[in-house]
C-alpha cells in the first residue's frame, strides 16, 4: 500500500497535509506473481476504501452510532475500539510472529533511520519480533527500500510518500508453509517521505494492517505524523498474529 500526500500542490506550498497512498511494485520476480496479484487486488480495494467508500461508510456508521448511542452508550464506545482493518491477503493466514528484515542497497541514512525507528515501534508491542537478517524462504521477511517517483500535475497534486504491503507465499503439500515476504518503501524524491511516521505506516502495511478511518491511527491514509500505535492498531496486529 502506498502512502501519498493527497493534496493539491497549492495546499502543499502552504504546508498542507500529506496523504498515504498505495501503489504496486514494478519489478516482480516471476515466482511471486500469484501472491502479488492477490496483493494488487487488495491494493485496489484499499485505494477505493481509503479514498472514498470507507470515509463515506465511516461517516454513515458514525451517524448510525450517534443515533443508537442516545439510548445505548456501549454501542458508541465499541465503535471507537474497533480494530484497525487487516489486508485481505493476510486474512485467515497463520503467520509466524518473527520477521527478518534487511535494507536494500543504496538506502539513504535518513531512510534507514526512519525504518529502524519503525521496527522499534512494532517490536515494543510484543506481538511481532523484527530481527535484522535475511531469513529463509519459509520465514517471514521484510525488505526496506527507497524509490523515486515524481508526481505530475495530472495526478491531481497528490504526493506519494511510500508504499508497502504483505506478500504471502504459500507452499502446499510436503514441507508446506505460509510466509510473508513483505516490502516497505519510501519515495525518496520527497524529503517528507524519509520520516518515521511514513515508515511506521508502510511497515504496518507490510505486517498486514490496512487503512484506518481513524485520523489517530498510524494507518490513516493521510499523513498525520503519527508515531504511536493506537489500541485499535494493536488490536489489528493481534487479529493477525495472536490466534
Ligand atoms: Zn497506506
Amino acid at each position: 500500500m502506498r502512502l501519498k500526500t493527497g493534496l493539491v500542490w497549492a495546499v502543499l506550498l502552504l504546508g498542507g497535509l500529506f496523504v498515504y497512498h498505495d501503489d504496486r511494485f514494478q519489478a516482480v520476480p516471476n515466482k511471486v506473481i500469484t501472491a502479488v496479484s492477490q496483493w494488487r487486488s487488495s491494493l485496489a480495494t484499499e485505494l477505493n476504501a481509503g479514498n472514498n467508500s470507507s470515509m463515506a461508510s465511516s461517516a454513515t456508521s458514525s451517524v448510525a452510532s450517534s443515533v443508537t448511542s442516545t439510548s445505548s452508550r456501549p454501542a458508541a464506545s465499541s465503535t471507537t475500539t474497533e480494530a484497525t482493518p487487516i489486508e485481505s491477503n493476510v486474512q485467515g493466514k497463520t503467520l509466524a510472529t518473527t520477521y527478518y528484515y534487511h535494507f536494500a542497497a543504496d538506502m539513504p541514512a535518513k531512510a534507514q533511520q526512519a525504518f529502524t525507528a519503525a521496527v522499534a515501534v512494532y517490536n515494543q508491542t510484543g506481538i511481532v519480533k523484527l530481527v535484522a537478517g535475511s531469513g529463509t524462504a519459509e520465514q517471514n521477511q521484510i525488505t526496506f527500500f527507497v524509490y523515486h517517483k515524481s508526481m505530475s500535475a495530472a495526478e491531481q497534486g497528490t504526493v506519494e510518500l511510500g508504499h508497502g504491503g504483505p506478500n504471502i507465499i504459500q507452499r502446499v503439500g510436503w514441507g508446506a508453509y505460509t510466509a510473508n515476504h513483505a516490502r516497505a518503501g519510501l519515495n525518496a524524491t520527497y524529503s517528507a517521505a524519509l520520516n518515521r511516521s511514513v515508515a511506521i505506516h508502510e511497515l504496518g502495511h507490510a505486517l498486514g494492517l490496512d487503512h484506518s478511518t481513524d485520523p489517530n491511527s498510524v494507518m490513516y491514509p493521510v499523513e498525520q505524523g503519527k508515531t504511536v500505535l493506537t489500541a485499535a492498531d494493536i488490536a489489528g496486529l493481534n487479529s493477525i498474529y495472536v490466534k
